[in-house]
């Protein structure tokens, strides 16, 4: 009888998710096993977000007859030992591209566990395409993205018809070791709020070229954070009939620096530029502020403020806060990304830092002398004014 251990990690989902479908149909019986790792530093909305996605996660799981392992510790360590009470030394996960995830990946196999890695964190796997050139990665977006969409794409997993767990082996309740989370308001975690999510936003879907930059129509997807943790796949958004190719466009971006981190798995620390010189102030005070949303910019405050209260930030303010971070601050973007990482539902190594260094010009940027005028920004993308007064009143 075949078991398969089923290490979930950034895949929190039933549907179009590889790992689960392909094991369940392999093998006789799986064990479903999420480890909450200490190294994984997370913020409380981020540990309640998980929480949720994991609460969703179990009760899909035992719709289908099966359940939840949650359990915590290193996370190699843990999957030996169910694997060992499950009788098997099979595990499969879903791959994932920062220096971290491939270290566990590892350190499954020196445990002597046969791993499985599935696509499904990316549309496109990393690596699946390569410039023509030589290297193992694009480092420019528009060749990239001619390449992403000309290459095939996986089909769709469908979820499992039934998932089977081995005789004796139950699940665990996931706020026992998260905490016990109130529901949250906003954005709450799991795939079926995910979908909710998306089923809400589609109506304006059609309209994402001229909503996407307006700061105060709040017109984005808001799928950041289940992105990240997988309560959707991005295969299934980008073949989404209802969603328009330029959305399409910006999950491309989100594979791209996912395929520029696996080349560069030092993403967050060293300027991916090569030979570019930084020459960063150290202004505490200035930092401060910034993070306060005190600096006396309204755009830039709305947009620090926004982070504050929600955890999540619009793109455009995203970008003008981080270039005023940089570029008028002359702060090192290291820090502004590790603030974001503290703050942000959806920070992620390859998006947070891909996306810092771009603002930097220590990154992808063809034109990386590009500086904002707030002012101006403003003027553009909130003329009415909504955004900054919802934030700053
Ligand atoms: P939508 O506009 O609805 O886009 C759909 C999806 O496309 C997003 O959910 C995201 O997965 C992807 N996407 C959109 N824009 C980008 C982009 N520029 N780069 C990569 N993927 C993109 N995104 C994160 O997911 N995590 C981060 O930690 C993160 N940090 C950022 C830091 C800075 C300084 C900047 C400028 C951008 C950052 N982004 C990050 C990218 C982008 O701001 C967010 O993905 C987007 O605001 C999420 O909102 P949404 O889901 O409504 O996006």
């Amino acid at each position: 009888m075949r078991t398969i251990v089923l290490l979930f990690t950034r895949d929190l989902r039933v549907v179009d998710n590889p790992m689960l479908a392909t094991s369940c149909a392999v093998a006789d019986r799986v064990v479903p096993l999420f480890v909450v790792d200490p190294a994984i530093e997370a913020s409380p909305i981020r540990r309640r977000f998980l929480a949720e996605s994991l609460t969703d996660l179990r009760e899909s799981l035992r719709t289908l007859g099966g359940d939840l392992l949650v359990r915590e510790g290193e996370p190699a360590e843990v999957a030996a030992t169910v694997a060992a009470e499950a009788g098997t030394n099979q595990v499969a996960i879903t791959a994932d591209v920062s220096a971290y995830a491939k270290s566990r990946e590892e350190r499954l196999r020196e445990r002597g566990l046969e791993v499985r890695a599935f696509p499904g964190v990316t549309v496109v796997p990393a690596g699946k395409v390569r410039p023509s050139g030589g290297g193992d990665h694009y480092k420019v977006f528009t060749p990239y993205w001619r390449a992403w969409e000309a290459t095939t794409w996986r089909d769709l997993a469908e979820a499992p018809k039934s998932v089977t767990l081995p005789d004796g082996m139950t699940g665990d309740d996931p706020r026992v070791i998260l905490g016990d989370t109130s529901p949250s308001t906003l954005m709450p975690g799991g795939e079926q709020a995910a979908h909710e999510r998306l089923d809400a936003w589609a109506p304006r879907a059609g309209d994402y070229p001229d909503l996407h930059d307006a700061l105060g129509e709040d017109g984005t997807s808001r799928l950041s954070p289940y992105l990240h943790f997988g309560c959707v796949s991005p295969l299934a958004l980008a073949t989404d009939p209802r969603v328009h190719p330029a959305f399409v466009r910006q999950l491309c971006w989100r594979d791209f620096y996912h395929q520029v981190l696996a080349g560069f798995p030092r993403l967050g620390s060293e300027a991916y530029r090569p030979g570019v010189v930084e020459d960063w102030t150290d202004d505490p005070a200035a930092f401060e502020s910034w993070k306060a949303g005190e600096t006396g910019v309204e755009v830039v405050d709305a947009g620090m403020r926004q982070l504050l209260a929600e955890g999540w930030m619009h793109n455009r303010a995203r970008m003008i806060t981080a270039n005023y971070l940089t570029k008028t601050l002359g702060l090192d973007w290291r820090r502004g990304a590790a603030w974001f990482a503290e703050r942000l539902l959806d920070a992620d190594v390859a998006n947070n830092n891909g996306n810092w260094q771009w603002v930097a010009g220590t990154g992808n940027d063809s034109k990386p002398y590009r500086r904002f005028n707030p002012v101006r920004q403003q003027a553009r993308f909130d003329p009415e004014g909504d955004y900054v007064r919802r934030w700053l009143g």
